[in-house]
């Protein structure tokens, strides 16, 4: 099925062919429709024109999607450096906890003098 293709505005010219686009529009492979939402105004689009005219509009869309993509990447990047000092502080301990067993040379579960789990106060 083939799509109908409308006629461009009677008011405006193509910059390329210095005529009314309602004359020459609907025959120029840049004379697209684009469906979606206008990173400006957040309303619904679904129009055709010019591919040139829709420039702005895509540019000012893609800085918006590399903006959320660099806040998503420093957030996901600030969880990974905490995950990181959490995991730094767990081995610390545990190294801590099998440094001091092997002090004690009693082959006891390790037990250090200011672990408060370990009841010994
Ligand atoms: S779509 Fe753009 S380039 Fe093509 S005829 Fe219309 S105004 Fe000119």
């Amino acid at each position: 099925m083939t799509q109908q293709v409308p006629r461009g505005p009677d008011h405006l010219f193509c910059p390329f062919w210095r005529m009314r686009q309602s004359k020459v529009c609907h025959t120029c492979p840049l004379w697209v429709q684009v469906r979606g939402t206008n990173p400006q105004t957040g309303q619904e689009v679904d129009q055709w024109q010019c591919s040139l005219s829709w420039l702005p509009m895509l540019l000012i869309e893609c800085a918006q999607q590399s903006r959320q993509t660099g806040a998503a990447v420093e957030s996901f990047r600030n969880q990974m450096v905490n995950q990181r000092e959490v995991a730094a502080a767990m081995v610390d301990e545990i190294a801590r906890r099998a440094i001091a067993a092997r002090a004690r040379g009693n082959g006891a579960p390790p037990v250090l003098e200011d672990d408060p789990d370990d009841g010994s106060r």
